[in-house]
């Protein structure tokens, strides 16, 4: 039986992508793509955990000052300790700006982002940067300007936590305002299980505001996701 377990787990992936947009049509603000890809049946532990989360950040994040956290983030375990890697191609520009979030999240002193390497484990939480080219929608008026999100794998870390390995993305179809480090910073901050806020001087506000601090209620969501940090 205790073989089946694993085999189930290592199959469920949590995965939610997130759109940030430069000012001008509020219409696209929150507009997201979340897909859970499972085996039916077989997951239904699972997928009421993932229920539960949604219930429960309905009922704790009505605190509209909060940041608050991704939904398939609440409720979990994971390693503070993240390892990032560039996909190919991402130019030397998007690689800095990227760097600077980097640099920015590690000085908080809540979580840790290092490079990958070829001798590091493969049981950690990873992190992959990329760039993407999408052109505006002819009428739209809003500008993409990335996406991120975090992609967990519930329970196969090496302590039974669990492991996130999230992406995040700059649109360089309009690199004069997608690489800036308030589009980075907001990006990895979805990797890491932030959610958008209400907020305007918070970094996850949908709406860029050009913001290069995370405000006390992001350091505060980020500190609750990594409280029980495995390291
Ligand atoms: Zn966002």
């Amino acid at each position: 039986m205790k073989w089946v377990n694993r085999a189930v787990v290592v199959i469920v992936v949590l995965l939610t992508l997130n759109v940030f947009v430069q000012p001008g049509a509020m219409t696209s603000i929150g507009k997201r793509v979340t897909n859970a890809m499972d085996l039916p049946g077989m997951l239904k532990t699972e997928i009421d955990r993932a229920t539960k989360h949604v219930e429960n950040a309905q009922n704790t994040q009505n605190n509209s000052n909060a940041t608050p956290i991704e939904n398939i983030v609440q409720g979990r375990t994971l390693s503070n300790h993240y390892y990032y890697r560039f996909a190919a191609n991402v130019p030397d520009r998007a690689k800095r700006t990227f760097l600077q979030a980097v640099r920015q999240y590690n000085a908080t002193g809540i979580v840790k982002i290092s490079p990958l390497t070829d001798r590091t484990s493969s049981q950690v939480n990873e992190m992959t940067f990329y760039v993407y080219h999408k052109r505006l929608r002819t009428g739209s008026g809003s500008v993409e300007l990335g996406l991120g999100g975090p992609k967990i794998y519930p329970w196969v870390g090496s302590h039974h936590d669990d492991l996130n390995r999230g992406k995040a993305g700059l649109n360089m179809e309009y690199p004069q305002v997608s690489l800036r480090r308030s589009v980075a910073l907001h990006e990895i901050g979805h990797v890491l299980g932030l959610d958008h806020s209400q907020r305007r001087d918070s970094i996850m506000f949908p709406v860029d505001q050009g913001r290069t601090q995370l405000s006390k209620e992001d350091l505060a969501t980020l500190r609750k996701i990594y409280h029980h940090s495995t390291k």
